[in-house]
């Protein structure tokens, strides 16, 4: 059992075919942070930001 997280549910009009996974919701978090920062150039404000963080959360799915 992981935790798994596609880029394009946290943006719908992004084509980006990422997806993040992981077995812990931190190292997914990690992994999705790297990921935003060096492929789509977000600022760790942006990550921060609590609207942000529910998105996120709100794109996990368990598999
Ligand atoms: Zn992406």
């Amino acid at each position: 059992m992981g935790f798994k997280l596609a880029c394009r549910d946290l943006d719908a009009k992004s084509a980006c075919p990422y997806v993040a996974r992981s077995e812990t919701m931190e190292e997914l978090q990690a992994e999705l942070t790297k990921h935003a920062k060096t492929v789509h150039s977000y600022t760790d404000e942006q990550l921060k930001d609590p609207k942000m963080m529910e998105a996120v959360k709100a794109a996990v799915k368990q598999e």
